[in-house]
Formats: C-alpha cells, sequence, structure tokens
C-alpha cells in the first residue's frame, strides 16, 4: 500500500514555509482585511487548501490529515471504523483516499466533538448507513445552532442523517478487529461533547481538539468548554498513557506524551497569569495587553488561534467560572 510517511511531512512543512514568507508582505499591504478575518475563516482556508497526508501508525491503523480535523482509520477483515470526519466540502477526496488506502466500506464513525471541521463528513457516511457515535452531547450541540465566542464559529442544524446514532455518557467500549476502542469523556473541555479514544493494543490516543500540535486551543465557551477543563481531561489523559504512546492530536503532526505534557504546563501557566491578573482587578482588555502568553508564542503561536484570542478565551473562562479549581 502506497502509505506516505515522513517525507511528504518534510515537503508539507518547506511548503508552509514558503507560503508564510510569501503571505507575509500581503498580509502587511492588506493589514485591515486580515485582523477582520475570523479564526473560523483562518482555519478554513486553510483546511480548503492544505493536501491530504496519509500517514500510517501501525498495521490497520491510518491518521488522514489537511481537511480539517485530522481523521483516524482502524481496519479490521471486513470494515473501517472512523474517528471524525474532515471538512465537508473535502468530502469526496478524504472517502476516495479512505476506500484506496483501506480497502474496506466504513461502516461506524465516531465523532471527537460538534465542530464543523470534526464532523463535516457526518451527512455523507450517515446517509450512506454509516452509524455515527458520539458523546451524548454532541447530538445536541448539532442539532441546534452555536454561535462560538471570541472566533467567529457559527453552526448546528446539522440534518438528522448527520446525527449520532449511538450515544454515551461518561464511557463505551468498541472492537474493531483486534484492537479495542475505549470512548471517554472527562467533562466539559473543549467543548461539553468531548471524547477521547484510547487504541490497544495499538498503544494510541485520539485525543480531538483538546490538544492542537502545536498551536493555541479554542475555548468553546458556548458549549461549556474552560480552561479548568481542558486541564483536568488533559492530567487524565497523561495519567493513561505512557512514553510510548503515539498522541494523534485534532490537529498537526501525530506527537508524543512528552509534547502533551509542555501543552499542558504551557495551559497551567498561562492559566495562573490570567487569574493573578484578574486578582488583581484587570479588565480583560488590560489581561490582553499584559501578554501573558507572551514567552510561550514562539513555540504555540503559529496556528489560526492568535495569542490574544486565546487569552481573552482564557480571561472568560476563569471570570465567567464558579469553579474555583
Ligand atoms: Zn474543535
Amino acid at each position: 500500500m502506497n502509505v506516505l510517511n515522513r517525507r511528504p511531512l518534510f515537503v508539507l512543512t518547506q511548503m508552509v514555509i514558503l507560503v508564510v514568507v510569501i503571505m507575509a508582505p500581503a498580509s502587511q499591504a492588506t493589514g485591515q482585511a486580515r485582523t477582520s478575518e475570523t479564526v473560523i475563516q483562518k482555519a478554513t482556508g486553510q483546511f480548503e487548501d492544505s493536501p491530504l497526508i496519509i500517514t500510517s501508525l501501525s498495521q490497520g491503523l491510518y491518521v488522514f490529515s489537511g481537511d480539517g480535523g485530522n481523521v483516524t482509520a482502524i481496519v479490521d477483515d471486513s470494515s473501517t471504523l472512523l474517528i471524525d470526519s474532515g471538512l465537508a466540502s473535502r468530502i469526496s477526496e478524504l472517502s476516495d483516499a479512505i476506500f484506496r488506502t483501506t480497502m474496506r466500506p466504513v461502516t461506524r464513525l465516531v465523532n471527537t466533538h460538534w465542530h464543523f471541521d470534526h464532523t463535516g463528513g457526518n451527512t455523507y457516511f450517515g446517509s450512506s448507513g454509516v452509524t455515527i457515535i458520539a458523546q451524548e452531547n454532541v447530538k445536541k450541540e448539532l442539532s441546534s445552532a452555536e454561535d462560538v465566542p471570541f472566533v467567529g464559529l457559527r453552526d448546528g442544524h446539522y440534518p438528522p442523517q448527520a446525527l449520532p446514532g449511538l450515544t454515551y455518557q461518561s464511557s463505551l467500549t468498541l472492537q474493531q478487529g483486534s484492537q479495542k476502542l475505549t470512548l471517554e469523556n472527562y467533562g466539559a473541555a473543549h467543548t461539553d461533547g468531548d471524547t477521547v479514544i484510547y487504541i490497544a493494543p495499538a498503544n494510541v490516543a485520539v485525543v480531538g481538539d483538546i490538544f492542537s500540535n502545536h498551536f493555541y486551543p479554542i475555548i468553546d465557551l458556548s458549549s461549556r468548554g474552560s480552561i479548568d477543563g481542558m486541564i483536568h481531561s488533559i492530567d487524565r489523559i497523561l495519567a493513561q498513557t505512557d512514553e510510548q504512546t503515539k498522541i494523534v492530536p485534532g490537529h498537526g503532526p501525530v506527537t508524543t506524551r512528552a509534547n502533551l505534557k509542555d501543552y499542558r504546563d504551557m495551559l497551567v501557566q498561562v492559566r495562573q497569569r490570567v487569574k493573578d491578573l484578574i486578582a488583581a482587578g484587570k479588565t480583560m482588555d488590560e489581561v490582553v495587553a499584559a501578554v501573558p502568553t507572551k514567552d510561550f508564542d514562539a513555540r504555540w503561536a503559529s496556528g489560526y488561534v492568535t495569542p490574544e484570542v486565546f487569552t481573552r478565551m482564557v480571561f472568560t473562562s476563569l471570570a465567567g467560572a464558579n469553579d474555583s479549581r
């Protein structure tokens, strides 16, 4: 099977650098238009234009990336189980690539959460009889209109065939060939319907947008996401994994537990700084002006979530929270 691995990722990195170099003067020239672009407009542009990359994690386990959130495929003798379904506008390209790679029909689809770049293929797969599985709140979020503060995401009202037919509350186990999948929800984190999937014996953890490698996260305040919940879920993931576990983030390359630990430490430090500024009576704009992310920006600000947007989400999460964790 012609599975693209290290080299295309290297080529992709070069392409991204090239694009950034070419874009820099243009974005300065059109500064006004660029700054008014929302996080979601920026992200969608990236998902529309990025090449689809296929990575083999182990026998019968693949990650498709570029067309929205990462899509993981687990193959058994007769079927493919998918985790997430990418961007709606690229679903025929994705489903062709999945079939060419796995040579099995998709029969089950797990959603890590409700956002459009992870559920865009739900209508397509749901219409062809695929069973959609998710934490119970995903069904509620996909059925109603949502408006996520600070990022410009307005979505929801998915058709009935795009909704999960099988839901769970805190834990669910599935078998796919020789792999056991354990689906866990640790309470609201990135959203109120996050699922983390542990795959054994492959030793893979698919964590959705609780972690993107390597950008500041979106905290979906419209569906009870919070900085405290993000850190709580990551602590649970760190406790369930080891140094050999392959971590599939919501976006970006497959990575290690050590990288997830660094991300957790960044979140904890930013949370503490914002808490201290709130305790000192600072307003949201004053907290943004203090740049509490400053020394982390070189590593974590390369994605579509700017330090400012991230800081506003952390501030709102803490200032509006009753939870004192
Ligand atoms: Zn998301």
